[in-house]
């Protein structure tokens, strides 16, 4: 944690108090108990635009402003921090662009200096708005750091207050604490992120699969709703790999990963499930509409070629497609092996097909 969060002074004796001060403490321990809520709640997901969300109507309500945005890496090898599509209320010129580099002055300044800024104050530090134009162009009236671990992992940018009054001291040191607590969460959800997702497709790994389809599976068991996953597996891919070489082999699983993504929903969940098999989880979905959701994906992977080291490749998959049903299926694995069946059958007939388990 960054520094203690701050802590009402005790006054010496309690009786001593006069009005204003009586309710300038009661004002702080208001606060303290509003510190404990809102560490609660960020720290109740893991999931990074929720948490985004939460931080921002957190920090609108708390501090009465209406606009509240947040710069934050996107991924774990991005070298930049850039607006968080959740931002509210600031009006985004979607031409600008708003990545601010992790070795630009101002991050600089906000780690040695770790405090909350006015737009005027970081122009009179750093002499220009070089490098965060997309920022300085908000016009926000505080600039509030995010630190965990030593490190600014996200800034925090604030519209002025309802009252339209300047911020105060008290202000600014509450919102300080606000972002420690945030800073943590995203710390949390980072690390999360980091370790559920495959680096190599970017997509989400086999056990955060599972955990997820079990989550799922409950869900549509009590709510009645309906739930499919398919398989895939790419065809013939040793003899690819020994054909044009594990890097080109590499290159293609990324680009079938891309491909699975840009088919499905965001509800949807698109994993690696092993080497050169992939799954998706699609909620709400019957098997008539999952073949659909698995023929898309089927074309997209037959259609597009790969081109590495200037060869033109296609590959083809396979898939198998299974509803859930809760009388049959009374384990996850139980439903992926069925899929996983359908797959074999679809290999059997041939390959570049979807079966759809019975
Ligand atoms: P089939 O059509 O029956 O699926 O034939 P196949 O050759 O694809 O058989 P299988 O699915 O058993 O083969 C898996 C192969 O995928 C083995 C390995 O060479 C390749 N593979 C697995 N993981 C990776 C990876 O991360 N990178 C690359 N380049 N190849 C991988
Ligand atoms: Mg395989
Ligand atoms: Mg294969």
């Amino acid at each position: 944690m960054e520094g203690p969060i701050s802590m009402p002074e005790k006054p010496a004796t309690l009786g001593a108090l006069d009005e204003t001060e009586r309710d300038a403490y009661e004002k702080q321990v208001f606060d303290l108990r509003q510190l404990v809520e809102v560490s609660k709640s960020l720290n109740s997901t893991l999931d990074y635009n929720i948490l985004i969300d939460s931080i921002l109507f957190t920090i609108m309500g708390q501090m009465k402003v209406l606009k509240a945005g947040l710069f934050a890496k996107k991924g774990i090898d991005t070298p930049y921090f850039s607006l968080h599509r959740n931002y509210k209320g600031f009006e985004v010129d979607h031409a600008t662009n708003f990545a601010i580099a992790e070795d630009h002055d101002l991050i600089k300044l906000l780690s040695r200096h770790y405090r909350c800024y006015s737009l005027d104050e970081i122009k009179e530090r750093l002499g220009s708005f070089r490098g965060i134009e997309g920022l300085a162009s908000l016009e926000p009236s505080l600039v509030v750091p995010l630190k965990a671990k030593g490190v600014i992992n996200g800034i925090i940018i604030i519209g002025k207050q309802i009252e339209d009054e300047a911020f105060t001291d008290n202000d600014k040191s509450y919102v300080l604490d606000i972002a420690i607590l945030a800073a943590i969460a995203i710390n949390n959800a980072f690390l999360f992120e980091m370790t559920t997702t495959d680096m190599m497709t970017k997509l989400k790994m086999k056990h955060y699969f599972y955990t997820v389809l079990l989550e799922k599976m409950e869900h549509s068991a009590v709510h009645d709703r309906a739930l499919s996953i398919v398989m895939i597996d790419i065809d013939f891919f040793k003899k690819f790999n020994d054909t044009y070489g594990h890097q080109c082999g590499d290159a293609v699983l990324k680009q079938v990963a891309r491909i699975i993504q840009a088919s499905v929903r965001t509800v949807d969940l698109a994993a690696r499930y092993g080497g050169e098999e992939f799954c998706v989880l699609l909620p709400d979905t019957d098997k008539e509409h999952a073949l659909a959701v698995a023929e898309r994906i089927r074309k997209g992977v037959s259609g597009t070629a790969t081109v590495y080291d200037g060869l033109t490749l296609h590959v083809t998959i396979s898939l198998g497609a299974a509803q859930y049903d809760p009388a049959r299926d009374v384990s996850g694995k139980s439903l992926i092996d069925r899929a996983d069946r359908a797959l074999y059958s679809s290999k059997q007939a041939g390959r570049d097909r979807v079966t759809i388990a019975e």
